[in-house]
Order: C-alpha cells, then sequence, then structure tokens
C-alpha cells in the first residue's frame, strides 16, 4: 500500500479541498501517513492569497529536497495554479502540479504518477465541473463542510482567486441537500457552507434555486442542528438571506462580510462594485432581524493610494458596526492582479502601523461586546477538552468560544448550556448549566 502525506494551507475551502482528496487517494488504495519522512507521496495544498502563504510552500520543498530521490511531491491548490510549469523549474523534485479546478481529474493524474510520470500537470481552468467525490475524509466527527460553489466571477483589484479557482461553478441543489442529508443520517449535527462567494450561488438545474432557498432547505434537513456559511460578498448580500435566517432558529447567528475599507473611494478602487452606505444598509438588515446575529468582517489596510483620512473611515466603520471579530490583513501585491499596475503603493512600515491601530481599536470593541455576554445563558456544541485549564471548548450559534466547567466526562459533540461568567477579547468562559 502506497502512503501519503499531505499538509494544507490556507482557507476552509482548501481544508475541505484536501478532505476530498484524502478521500480520493484512500479510495485509491493509498493509506494516509503523519510525517512526511514515512510517506511516498507527499502533498502540499497551497495558498497563495498573500505573498507569506505562497512562500510556505517554497520553504517546505527546499527543506525536505534531500529526501527527493525517495518520494514523490505534489503541489496542489492555488500556488500551483499560479505558478503552473514554473514550479518544476524552483523545485525539480516536484512530480505533479495541479489547481482545484483540475481535481475531479485527479485520478488520472495519479495513474500518470504511478506509471512513473515526471511532469504530470492539471492546469486547466476551463471548466464547468465541481469536485464532488463519493470518498471525503472528514476530520471532524461532529461538525462537516460541504462546497455549494467553487471558483469566482468577481475581479476585485487585489485578489488572485478569480485566477487560481476559475469560474464559478454552482453544485445542483439535488447533491447538496442529497449531501446535507447523508451528513445527518451520519451523525453531523453543524454543516458549513462553503463557496469564495456563497451568496452568487445558482443551481445549474431546472428549479433554479438561489442562495436563500438553498440555506432554508438545507435549515429543514431533520437532524441538523446548526448551519452556517461562508463567504458573503456584500453586492450579492440580498435580504431575502436575512429574512431566511430570521425565520430558522437552525441558522446561525453569524453572518461573515468582508468589507474591506470603510472608504467608498477605496472601495470602488478595489472593484468591489458597492459603497460604504450599501455596505451599511446590509448591517441594518442584520441588526433590525430579531436575530442577536453577530458580525464578522475581514479588512485589508494599505491598497494602494488608501490616504489617512481612507485609513479613518475604516476604524469609523468599526466603531459603528461593532463587529465580534475581525480578520485584518496588510494589503499584499499579487500576480495578474488589477492592483499590481497601480500607483501609490503603501510602504511596508506605513502598513504595518495602520494593521496595529486596526487591530487594537477593533480589541476594545471586543473586549466592550463580549463583556455584554456575562450572565447570559447560551447554547454551546463541545468541541473538546482543554486539559490544561480543566475547560470544556463550546462554540455559540455566534461562532464565539465559551470555555466552560463541567464535570461530566465525554460531552464532545452534544449540546449544551453555559452561563456567561467572564469575557475576554476572544472568548467568553463560564460553567455549565442546566435548562428544564
Ligand atoms: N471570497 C472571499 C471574499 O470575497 O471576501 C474571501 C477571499 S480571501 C480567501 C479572504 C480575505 O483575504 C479577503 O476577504 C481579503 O480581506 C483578504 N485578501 C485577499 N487578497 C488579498 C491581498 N492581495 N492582500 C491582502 N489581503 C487579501
Ligand atoms: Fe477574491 Fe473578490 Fe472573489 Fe472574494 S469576491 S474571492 S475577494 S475576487
Amino acid at each position: 500500500m502506497k502512503k501519503f502525506y499531505i499538509e494544507t494551507f490556507g482557507c476552509q475551502m482548501n481544508a475541505h479541498d484536501s478532505e476530498k482528496v484524502v478521500g480520493t487517494l484512500a479510495s485509491r488504495g493509498y493509506e494516509q501517513v503523519e510525517s512526511v519522512e514515512a510517506a511516498d507521496l507527499v502533498l502540499y495544498n497551497t495558498c497563495s492569497i498573500r505573498d507569506k502563504a505562497e512562500q510556505k510552500v517554497f520553504h517546505r520543498l527546499q527543506e525536505f529536497k534531500k529526501l527527493a530521490k525517495h518520494k514523490t511531491f505534489a503541489v496542489i491548490g492555488c500556488v500551483a495554479q499560479q505558478e503552473g510549469d514554473k514550479i518544476f523549474e524552483r523545485a525539480p523534485h516536484v512530480s505533479l502540479v495541479a489547481g482545484s479546478a483540475s481535481y475531479t481529474k485527479l485520478p488520472e493524474l495519479l495513474v500518470q504518477l504511478e506509471n512513473g510520470g515526471k511532469r504530470v500537470t492539471g492546469l486547466s481552468l476551463d471548466t464547468t465541473d465541481t469536485f464532488e467525490t463519493p470518498y471525503t475524509r472528514r476530520d471532524n466527527p461532529h461538525r462537516a463542510y460541504i462546497t455549494i460553489i467553487e471558483g469566482c466571477d468577481k475581479s476585485c483589484a487585489y485578489c488572485v482567486v478569480p485566477f487560481t479557482r476559475g469560474p464559478e461553478r454552482s453544485r445542483t441543489s439535488e447533491s447538496v441537500i442529497a449531501e446535507g442529508r447523508q451528513l445527518a443520517d451520519a451523525g453531523y449535527s453543524e454543516i458549513q457552507l462553503l463557496g469564495q462567494n456563497v451568496n452568487s450561488y445558482r443551481d445549474p438545474s431546472t428549479v433554479q434555486w438561489d442562495f436563500a432557498m438553498l440555506l432554508r432547505k438545507m435549515g429543514e434537513i431533520p437532524g441538523m442542528r446548526r448551519i452556517r456559511f461562508t463567504t458573503s460578498h456584500p453586492r450579492d448580500f440580498v435580504k431575502p438571506i436575512i429574512d431566511t435566517i430570521a425565520e430558522n432558529p437552525v441558522l446561525c447567528n453569524h453572518v461573515h462580510l468582508p468589507v474591506q475599507s470603510g472608504s467608498s473611494s477605496v472601495l470602488s478602487a478595489m472593484q468591489r462594485q458597492y459603497t460604504r452606505d450599501e455596505y451599511m444598509r446590509r448591517i441594518e438588515w442584520m441588526k433590525n432581524s430579531g436575530r442577536d446575529i453577530a458580525i464578522t468582517t475581514d479588512i485589508i489596510v494599505g491598497f494602494p493610494g488608501e490616504t489617512e483620512a481612507d485609513f479613518e473611515q475604516t476604524l469609523q466603520l468599526l466603531d459603528e458596526v461593532e463587529y465580534d471579530s475581525i480578520f485584518s490583513f496588510k494589503y499584499s501585491r499579487r500576480p495578474n492582479t488589477p492592483a499590481l499596475s497601480l500607483e501609490d503603493q503603501i510602504s511596508e512600515e506605513e502598513k504595518s502601523r495602520r494593521l496595529a491601530i486596526v487591530q487594537e481599536r477593533q480589541r476594545s470593541i471586543q473586549i466592550r461586546r463580549n463583556a455584554e455576554y456575562v450572565g447570559r445563558v447560551e447554547e454551546v456544541m463541545v468541541e473538546g477538552f482543554n486539559k490544561a485549564t480543566g475547560q470544556w471548548i463550546g462554540r455559540t450559534s455566534q461562532h464565539k468560544t465559551l470555555n466552560f466547567t463541567d464535570s461530566r466526562e465525554n460531552l464532545t459533540g452534544q449540546y449544551l448550556h453555559a452561563r456567561v461568567l467572564r469575557a475576554g477579547p476572544n472568548s467568553l468562559a463560564g460553567e455549565s448549566v442546566t435548562i428544564q
């Protein structure tokens, strides 16, 4: 039996792609191992969203170069798609380079490798396929990902994704719902629907469901306790999505709505297709929905041309929305993207300064927001036990971590209630309570 090792970089889409790649390999008789040394085939599922992420794979390839004689190395995912054949020049010990749009061809590519192929590639982006495999090796027995849409048809000026993941392709609602039912029957109680822009989901079959309809139907699957989704794009985030969430508690109290900047002129330069006011209208929908929806976002600082006044507007937006948490990044120049040629690039020092200010401002917002939870009782899904603190790790519907004490054993995967006794910027702490 051939042994393989896989390391995954980047987002949840990549994490789930790897689960499907692992399933595909296992169905062909490969066995997964936990170290490069123990493997015959070493796969790196890569991310190229920022330069730092991209460099990681080349460091890894360098690190294990001396083992190359006895092993086959494969680079898959976004760096593979972006760099293509150039990877063979930079790392001649690599035998397979394949982007995510070619994963449906993985079995054929593996046959070529097994037959001694040295420069095997899967790099076409000209596809209408989605990666559906009957074999998915899921890492978590309670919470599962389901990809509903692949690729991206937007052209945000900073973003490499349309070049690495290809055009938008939605799965049929029939196959998404069937996967949801199968998972519920197998004991999964939480599903996260995945896509670069889930809001632009369009069922390719005759029923033509949009995202709100798919969400509604997923929420009706018997046995399903929590449905989440990521990522939303403000332009396609329409009111019926919020109305659907408001109607069904299975749809979680959490929306990740990346804003990127609080300045309409930067948003326009980023080609985001919405203004600050349009974004704020969506925030109002959520705040007026009757549900206690936690809102999170992504921020980029130092996009070319971002002035001090633009930056100040981003800080004001943080105060206005009061996000539950944010991911914040320094703008990173990416190959092929429209922003590459923009003038007025911001220095690294200035980007670092702005990032630190954003993070500090958000930290104080989170301290304030989380303090409001003290005294409240929240339902948590138990994710595990932290031996060091003696606390169970719970996750609320709002996607907040709530660590709590409970003397019982084997609680992982269960839904319990916990009273919040303390709050920090990044988590809550408390004790379990029994609800009659
Ligand atoms: N499709 C999602 C969206 O539209 O928000 C996610 C794209 S990406 C995987 C996640 C985040 O990375 C983006 O929301 C953006 O904040 C950040 N990002 C993307 N390209 C970037 C770049 N060139 N430099 C810095 N951050 C970037
Ligand atoms: Fe990138 Fe924009 Fe597509 Fe998101 S919507 S993946 S940021 S191009």
